[in-house]
């Protein structure tokens, strides 16, 4: 089993709660997204009442201690919600979640007064966030960054720009890190330190909003902090320790774009059965064809496989066992590139059709490449991969 223990370690632990959640989940994305996929790929914007809509179900309290406002539950509902919602219209979750971005790292590392301030609100659904790490500088590089916080009489003073936020424009709240030590060569990673930057605090501005080609609807934004200053008491865990608050929120994350391209993967997989069905060629439907249907098996083997890793990773991690670390880098690794495998056989299948933007199914091409990109993109998962496993060895668990 090396490097895993035995075979309990592959449990996924779904429950009928979770199918109870799955299909409240699926009725909502019928009833509200299916309707406005072709509006928001048109106008790239979500209509403001689906918004509304996901809020007042709870949606944004989902995987939140009740005690801050939330709906409590577990990682796996929150893939559960990451999967459907993006088997219909993935800029929608993204738009949803980057949420946890912001709430999950003042949940394990904020104080009780910053829970009850910005978790709560957030939760409720009063309020929106989002989080800013990355640099035009800097991206995968964490440590990289070069806003700087100067501390002041009653806090610190941010300055900086940060690129690719997501929510931005609509964000009241954003997590943002900065450098409040010189970085020393040795550990560069020493010296960042986290804060809660409100949208109202004066120097904050909302720059340049990326074209980004997928995820229609919700495209990120630059996010510019001049001379802004911040409250002492928003600093997010302990000074100079950012890089753990920011990892550790990754950690969690990239469960939910393995979720994401599940669900990306799904819509495609359905797509190509029904077209392979119904349209016909050389007087047969495509799916009669060996060189149609063995693409269609393999797509259903992989498409299974991205969803059971995922599962998986969030089983581990809602039990809190330290290899989910590196289940969730599997996890999100194989089931992104799987979805934009996935997608690109798809449009393939579609012949001419997959191509026109009229059809919808070109998209899932557009959405899914993002997936391999943001939260880590992948070749820091296999890196990600690679350190867990020298660390599950360093433990002395042995090959065999
Ligand atoms: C739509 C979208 C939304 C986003 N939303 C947010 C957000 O809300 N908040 C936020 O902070 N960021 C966000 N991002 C940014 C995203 O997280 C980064 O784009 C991502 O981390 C990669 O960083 P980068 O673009 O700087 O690429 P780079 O870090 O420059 O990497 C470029 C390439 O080099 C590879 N690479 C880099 N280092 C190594 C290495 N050591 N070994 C092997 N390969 C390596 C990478 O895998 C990648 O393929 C978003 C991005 C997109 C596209």
């Amino acid at each position: 089993m090396f490097p895993f223990g035995d075979v309990n370690d592959f449990n996924i632990g779904m429950n009928q709660e979770h199918e109870l959640f799955r299909k409240s989940i699926r009725q909502f994305c019928e009833d509200k997204l299916s309707p406005i996929i072709m509006e928001v790929e048109r106008t790239n914007d979500i209509p403001q009442n689906v918004i509304d809509d996901a809020k007042n179900l709870g949606l944004t309290g989902i995987g939140i201690p009740q005690e801050y406002g939330g709906q409590g539950g577990d990682m796996r509902m929150l893939v559960i919600m990451s999967e459907e919602i993006s088997r219909v219209l993935p800029s929608f979750g993204t738009m949803l979640l980057v949420n946890h971005l912001f709430v999950d790292p003042l949940i394990v590392f904020g104080t009780e007064d910053q829970k009850s301030k910005y978790v709560v609100p957030v939760a409720t659904g009063k309020a929106l966030a989002a989080h800013a790490s990355t640099e035009p500088g800097a991206g995968s590089d964490v440590a990289g960054i070069s806003t700087t916080a100067r501390k002041s009489e009653s806090g610190w003073v941010l300055n900086g720009r940060k690129a690719f936020i997501t929510n931005a424009d609509r964000a009241d709240f954003f997590i943002a890190s900065a450098r409040t030590s010189p970085a020393n060569p040795q550990s560069r990673w020493k010296g960042l330190s986290t804060f809660i930057v409100e949208k109202g605090f004066s120097g904050v501005e909302i720059g340049h909003k990326f074209d980004v080609i997928g995820l229609r609807g919700e495209q990120p934004n630059e996010v510019i902090f001049n001379d802004v200053a911040v409250p002492e008491e928003n600093l997010v865990g302990k000074l100079d320790e950012g890089f753990k608050v920011v990892v550790t929120t990754y950690d969690y994350s990239r469960i939910l774009i393995a979720a994401q391209a599940v669900g990306i993967a799904q819509a495609a997989f359905e797509m190509a059965f029904n077209y392979s069905t119904q349209r016909k060629a050389f007087e047969k439907p495509l799916a009669s064809f060996e060189g149609i249907a063995f693409k269609i098996s393999d797509m259903l083997m992989e498409l299974e496989a991205s969803r059971l890793l995922t599962y998986w990773a969030a089983y581990l991690a809602d039990s809190k066992r330290p290899e989910f670390y590196m289940a969730s880098s599997i996890a999100k690794t194989y089931s992104t590139e799987t979805a934009e495998k996935m997608a690109s056989l798809t449009i393939k299948i579609h012949g001419g059709a997959g191509v026109d933007r009229d059809t919808g199914v070109e998209r899932l091409l557009r959405d899914s490449v993002i997936t391999t990109i943001y939260e880590g993109a992948n070749d820091i998962q296999r890196l990600t991969v690679f350190r867990s496993l020298l660390r599950m060895i360093s433990k002395n668990l042995e090959v065999s």
